[in-house]
């Protein structure tokens, strides 16, 4: 992607599992990254390759606060990727205000420093399927409104995402600056953080040791599951093409949409661990039933489709 090539882009969230890997995809394509990272449930060891890039500045710090505090002053952005937040249910539920605060106030901080400093740099926000709440429409395609619970034990998560929904939109509207929209679905790969309680690497790391699966509920929710090189290639497309400013599109793999149960079967298969039993535990509150992208739009705008099945995916994480 020539876009990339000698532009200065600021990645928040670059320590975590999605912003490693698309600080090594911009670094691949030529640009200048500087990434930010308070490490609350990233890793050093995501970055650590990149010690000695010259084309790569980290810089520790907590993106819910004013970028003054932590950028240099002589700092020219073209683009700011904003990655920065816990994403794992029971990572932002131990950490709800820190989850609420950088959906919101962080995106607020960065979209007013940029119109301050430098109105045209573009601006992407890491949304997700999670602002769709427990979906009543399947597929979810983007001017879908979503069921949320606003006081929900998620809602720390996916009503700051709503909100930093919000934030860009004014700040594209009434200021007029480049600001575009992803929402992720469920997006797994290498680096993910092997304890952060999520499903594929919760029973990756049972069937490794020989212990049960874990199923919460009976199993019947669904999730569709996409590669994290699919997804880097969609945000890179949604972040380069031209005359996308004020989109939101959705990013997910809509054919790998499994049943938890089928995502077991699946990752027992891979594992060729055929004998592993399932344990089955509550249902947390609010978990969505059912949750499928419609990517006519990326389709359509980006010429996006995920390549990458799930069985080849769990594979290469293995
Ligand atoms: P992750 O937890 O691996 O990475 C998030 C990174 O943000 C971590 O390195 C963390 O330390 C950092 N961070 C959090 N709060 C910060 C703050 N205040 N200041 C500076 N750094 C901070 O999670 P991920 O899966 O890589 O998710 C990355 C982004 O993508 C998040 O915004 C998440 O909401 C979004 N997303 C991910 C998925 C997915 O399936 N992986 C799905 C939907 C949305
Ligand atoms: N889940 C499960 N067993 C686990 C971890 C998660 O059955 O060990 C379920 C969880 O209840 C949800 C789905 O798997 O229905 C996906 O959970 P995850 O935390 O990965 O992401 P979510 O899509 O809920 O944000």
């Amino acid at each position: 992607m020539e876009f990339f090539k000698d532009k200065h882009v600021l990645v928040t969230g670059a320590a975590g599992f999605v912003g490693s890997h698309l600080v090594d995809a911009l670094l691949g394509f030529g640009a200048k990254v500087t990434g930010v990272d308070n490490l609350i449930t990233g890793s050093r060891a995501n970055i650590g390759h990149l010690r000695d890039n010259e084309n790569f500045t980290f810089i520790e710090a907590d993106v819910s606060e004013k970028p003054d505090g932590y950028l240099p002053k002589e700092v020219k952005l073209d683009l700011v990727l904003h990655f920065a937040s816990p994403a794992s249910p029971p990572r932002y539920q131990e950490n709800p205000v820190e989850t609420y605060l950088v959906n919101s106030q962080g995106t607020h901080n960065l979209l007013q420093f940029l119109k301050d400093n430098m109105p045209d740099t573009r601006f992407l926000f890491a949304s997700t399927s999670e602002i769709y709440g427990d979906p009543i429409e399947h597929p979810q395609k983007e001017d879908y409104w979503g069921n949320v619970n606003p006081n929900g034990i998620r809602s720390c998560y996916d009503e700051a995402k709503r909100m930093g929904e919000t934030i860009c939109g004014v700040h594209e509207r009434d200021f007029g600056m480049d600001v575009r929209i992803v929402r992720i679905f469920n997006t797994y790969g290498p680096r993910m953080d092997m304890s952060d309680g999520r499903i594929i690497p919760n029973l990756i790391s049972q069937a490794r040791e020989n212990q049960p699966l874990t199923i919460y509920g009976d199993g019947s929710q669904t999730r569709s599951f996409c590669y994290v090189s699919d997804l880097v290639r969609g945000i890179l497309l949604m972040a380069s093409k031209p005359n996308l400013s004020g989109e939101t599109i959705n990013l997910g793999n809509p054919i790998e949409e499994l049943t938890i149960l089928q995502t077991a079967e699946s990752i027992k298969k891979v594992l060729g661990k055929p004998e592993l039993q399932l344990e089955f535990k509550e249902l947390p509150c609010d978990d969505p039933t059912r949750r499928k992208p419609d990517i006519t739009k990326a389709q359509l705008l980006l010429g996006w489709e995920p390549e990458v099945g799930f069985v080849e995916g769990v594979g290469r994480v293995i």
